[in-house]
């Protein structure tokens, strides 16, 4: 079937589902298959459940009039996602970067709805399916769209750019994130640079930061619109980032100095589109964040600052940095490994250690079988439980403590062992 066509259906019927378990009336649903999936099995039931139609990419599953037969589920639904923004009148703006993209996108999406009807990405649906599911969001109502595209190799953001067409672009900053993937430091600047030849290509803007000389480098001949920092200065971060701009005081609920970049691209870009200063100040002032990312637990006799969302050398870097200039005493720190970073994990987790142990915390602790293989001679726990028993023993008791690992590593679960 021709996208115009099936464009036609999903005008009537705009909602597109790809799980069974959650059918919305009327839909539209997309069999597409995982490792271990295959969705065209459940075309029959999602019309049962109230879908209008689904589509395929097997014979022997179209089985009815309502189920379209295609060549394949997901590049159909990518092609009639970027079919859809080609209709759209409204500005796009994308983000990719190694950190801070759903902060920033969360926050950029607070600044701009007190003045537009926005769409953004759910939570960290950023990716090949979740890019297409969000611009299929979008409905004649939203003034605006908030795009986030994750990325972990080459040419993934070039392809989400095709298919998402943004207008403006922002990258966060250029880390070591997914070095495996990307292959080195390098291969992250080329990778997520893709989004600036995206913009240079289409004659389209970038949103720069200026204290960032690699997007300054990278941008050179593309449309740009800087930060001002001459109306923005970093007050203090005790541990919440406090800031100024344009003379007005901003108290965010945001810990970190890193969280500093994100809230000045969210003013920025508010201020680009008109928003009021008093609107961008009380939009960043009501932000919390969510899922373990910075987020500041109060327990019976320690205070967490828990960042278990995630981890990669940068993050973990700004991370502890960040957490040795607060004041308050005695501070732990417990890190858990980083994925994903290929032959340079033994040498990046060494780092870790080396940068831990010189801004002396008064307690660390490692957890995990790559911190355990640089064999430093520090507490080094290979499992979870080995380190839960540990803490169980010899419990902390009025602590400020850090706890920052990768997803996987599920930090978070020491809620449960530490009061
Ligand atoms: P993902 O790759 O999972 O989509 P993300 O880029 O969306 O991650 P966030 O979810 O916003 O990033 O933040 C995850 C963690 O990254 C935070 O908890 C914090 O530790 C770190 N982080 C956030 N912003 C920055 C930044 N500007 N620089 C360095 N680290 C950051
Ligand atoms: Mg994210």
């Amino acid at each position: 079937m021709e996208i115009s066509s099936l464009y036609k259906i999903y005008l009537e019927h705009p909602l597109v589902d790809t799980d069974t378990r959650k059918i919305s009336k009327n839909s539209i649903f997309f069999a597409l298959k995982g490792d271990n999936f295959n969705g065209n099995k459940f075309a029959e039931q999602a019309l049962k459940l109230g879908a209008s139609y689904a589509i395929v990419d097997e014979k022997e599953y179209k089985t009815h009039k309502n189920i379209i037969l295609v060549d394949n589920v997901l590049s159909t639904l990518q092609k009639l996602a970027n079919y859809h923004r080609k209709q759209l009148n409204i500005p796009v703006i994308a983000l990719t970067g190694s950190n801070g993209k759903t902060t920033t996108k969360e926050l950029i999406n607070c600044v701009l709805s007190k003045k537009f009807n926005t769409l953004a990405t759910n939570g960290n649906f950023n990716n090949h399916i979740g890019v297409p599911l969000t611009l299929l969001r979008i409905t004649k109502n939203h003034e605006i769209a908030i795009i986030e595209m994750g990325a972990n190799h080459q040419k993934e953001i070039e392809f989400l750019s095709s298919i998402c067409e943004p207008d403006f672009g922002y990258i966060t900053n250029f880390g070591k994130a997914h070095l495996e993937g990307f292959g080195g430091v390098e291969g992250v600047i080329k990778g997520k640079s893709e989004l600036y030849t995206f913009l240079k290509e289409n004659d389209k803007t970038a949103f720069v930061n200026p204290d960032d000389k690699i997007q300054i480098d990278k941008t050179k001949n593309i449309k740009t619109i800087f930060f001002n920092l001459e109306k923005l200065s970093l007050l203090e971060v005790n541990p919440f980032v406090k800031l100024s701009y344009k003379n007005e005081e901003i108290q965010s609920q945001l810990i970190g100095k890193y969280n500093y970049s994100n809230i000045i691209a969210a003013i920025t870009i508010g201020n680009h589109f008109d928003v009021s200063t008093n609107d961008i100040k009380s939009a960043i002032e009501s932000y919390i964040p969510k899922n373990n990312r910075s987020q500041i637990i109060k327990t019976e006799h320690n205070k967490i600052i828990l960042d278990a969302y995630n981890a990669n050398p940068s993050s973990m870097k700004v991370a502890l940095e960040s957490f040795a200039l607060l004041k308050e005493k005695p501070k732990a720190i417990i890190l858990g490994d980083m994925f994903e970073l290929g032959n340079d994990s033994i040498q990046e987790h060494k780092n870790i250690i080396d940068l831990a142990t010189s801004l002396t915390f008064d307690k660390c602790f490692f957890v995990g079988e790559n911190f355990l293989k640089t064999e430093s001679n520090i507490n080094l726990y290979k499992t979870f439980e080995e380190l839960k028993e540990s803490l169980e023993k010899d419990s902390l008791y009025n602590y400020s403590i850090l706890v920052k690992g990768s997803r996987g590593m599920q930090l978070e679960r020491l809620l449960e062992v530490i009061n």
